[in-house]
């Protein structure tokens, strides 16, 4: 068996990216406003400063127009809740994004929650995944949602396989085991109380890890052929970053495998600007439906 092919996540997110600047720009040209993104970040916290500065400067590249809300560490629920409140009711908005974690004084899942639906950009509100399980996806969230992106464009069949989804988080595994139960895999969620988790990995013709372990998925288990998604994102004792997978024998036994970095990582920011442009056309179809029924 050969090494298995690196599924190009940078590439084909820039690929992505380009296609949402492309609309854009139709967009302006039509006379209509850029899509626009409000992000929410609380405190200081570097990582999460240096998340909403990439997806600002992502915003900036497609031409989808950023607006940032920075408030101290130690503001209010209240504070934050109006905040919310005054964007949901804000017409130029057309995504509202708040910056995970949040201060531990914070509901975190009671503002999620709070923001409108039809900008809930991240796609973590219980009516986007509920409509999700419902087989009528709308807001999507964007880490799997960029990883269907992927298999999409490899070609990936669905039906007949075996998808093993290993980790079941709300914003990562669970939605992920929708998606592909959507697109007709036969799909098995693993978590931190799965007895035997070799057992279930050996099975699949898909393996999607989102943990956060360093080598938790074994390269010896990947069957033959398989596709291998790793979300993991895992940074080691001398500063580089690695998967959940054992990738150097694993990429031995697949047939597709994502590095990380370079993987999945790049899509979510894409998704993020997608999510935005859908935001701004449906409200735009709102609007107009409006009008037609008035
Ligand atoms: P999380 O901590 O919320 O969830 C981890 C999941 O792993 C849980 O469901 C838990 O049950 C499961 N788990 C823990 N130990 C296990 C074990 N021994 N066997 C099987 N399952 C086990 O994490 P998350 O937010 O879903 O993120 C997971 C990983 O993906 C992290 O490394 C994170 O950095 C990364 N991530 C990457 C992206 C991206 O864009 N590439 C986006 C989100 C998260």
């Amino acid at each position: 068996m050969s090494q298995a092919q690196c599924i190009d996540g940078k590439a084909i997110a820039t690929q992505i990216r380009n296609e949402i600047a492309a609309s854009v720009q139709t967009r302006l040209q039509q006379g209509l406003r850029a899509p626009c993104l409000a992000v929410i970040l609380v405190g200081e916290d570097p990582a999460s400063a240096i998340y909403v500065r990439n997806k600002r400067e992502a915003c900036r590249t497609a031409g989808v127009q950023s607006i940032s809300h920075t408030l101290p560490a130690d503001c209010s629920e209240v504070e934050l809740h109006r905040l919310i409140e005054k964007l949901n009711h804000d017409d130029s908005v057309n995504g509202i994004l708040l910056q995970l974690p949040l201060p531990a004084h914070i509901d975190a899942d009671a503002l999620l929650e709070l923001i409108t639906p039809h900008k809930d950009v991240d796609g973590f509100h219980p009516y986007n995944l509920g409509r999700l399980a419902q087989r009528r996806p709308t807001l999507q969230p964007c880490t799997p949602y960029g990883i269907m992106q992927l298999l999409d464009r490899i070609g990936e069949i669905y039906k007949n396989r075996h998808a093993v989804i290993v980790g079941a988080s709300n914003i990562v595994g669970r939605p992920m085991a929708l998606e592909l139960l959507l697109a007709g895999c036969t799909t098995t969620v693993c978590h931190r109380f799965t007895r035997d988790l070799g057992y279930f990995v050996r099975q699949a013709d898909i393996v999607v890890s989102a943990v956060g372990k360093p080598g938790i998925i074994k390269g010896e288990w990947i069957k033959i052929g398989a596709t291998v998604i790793d979300v993991g994102i895992n940074r080691l004792a001398d500063g580089s970053l690695t998967g959940d997978v054992e990738f150097n024998i694993a990429r031995e036994r697949a047939a597709w495998i994502t590095p990380v970095p370079g993987g999945v990582g790049p899509m979510t920011v894409a998704m993020l600007l997608k999510n935005t442009l859908t935001a701004a056309d449906n409200a735009l179809k709102n609007a107009n439906n409006r009008v037609n029924n008035t």
